[in-house]
């Protein structure tokens, strides 16, 4: 059989493949390695970062995989435009889409969302006895429910990237971010003064999808729970 790595435009839903949206960027490797443990194989132009493309066929020519942002890969599935797709936990705590079902915890790219300061100010007055406190953070709904969960109000400042310069120059007094080895926080001067959440990735499918297509769906979730058994027992 020769590889069909064409992808799929405009076909009528019921024969169109299925959609499954991955992160790119940091967890692109660990994703392709997961894919592979559950046999399917994107396009070879699928970790090229120079490519323009962002849809790519994949070795199963009922499923292609579209490359976006890891906060996007939630968004896309939420709506219906991808069906499946793998996505960390901490942006499906964000957004706390109803319609996403997140089956499996695939048990990568894990990392933390922690609260940070200035080593300098961390420790030096009670976070409790606080009204309110300005924190960037590019989780502006877990930052808003954490600090109001002890009855401090958060003013946030919301970023895409760079938090860890958001002390130093003023902006806010605190970060809310994803921490994993800890070198960008002591890079910059910043340490860890709360842990809000453990986070891996999630292999997550459209509610609405897996009612319409439970076949194609549920054996796509099978491939996946089975390549993490392998893992696991091996
Ligand atoms: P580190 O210096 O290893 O603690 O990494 C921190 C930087 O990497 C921060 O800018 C985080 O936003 C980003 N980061 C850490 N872990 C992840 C992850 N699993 N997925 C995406 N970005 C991450």
């Amino acid at each position: 059989m020769t590889a069909p790595y064409t992808a799929a435009a405009l076909e009528p839903e019921a024969t169109a493949p299925l959609i499954m949206a991955l992160p790119k960027g940091r967890i692109l490797e660990q994703c392709g390695a997961v894919l592979a443990r559950a046999g399917i194989v994107p396009s070879p132009d699928y970790v090229n970062e120079n490519t323009r493309h962002m849809r790519f066929a994949t070795n199963d020519p009922n499923l292609d995989v579209i490359r976006v942002r890891s906060f996007d890969v939630a968004t896309f599935v939420a709506f219906g435009a991808a069906q499946i797709g793998i996505c960390g936990s901490d942006v499906l705590q964000e957004f706390d889409y109803s319609e996403v079902y997140a089956p499996l915890d695939l048990r990568i790219a894990k990392c933390r969302v922690c609260v940070a300061e200035p080593a300098e100010t961390a420790g030096s007055d009670d976070p409790s006895r606080w009204s309110r406190v300005r924190v960037a953070s590019k989780y502006p709904n877990i930052a808003r429910r954490h600090f109001a969960s002890r009855g401090v109000q958060a003013d946030i400042v919301e970023l895409s990237g760079a938090m860890e310069l958001a002390p130093m120059l003023g902006l806010s007094r605190l970060i809310v971010d994803l921490v994993d080895t800890g070198s960008t926080l002591r890079a910059n001067g910043l340490v860890v003064t709360e842990t809000i959440a453990d986070v891996s990735s999630r292999l997550i499918v459209n509610r609405t999808a897996l009612k319409t297509q439970p076949e194609a769906i549920g054996a796509l979730i099978e491939q996946f729970r089975k390549a993490l058994e392998a893992d696991f027992c091996g």
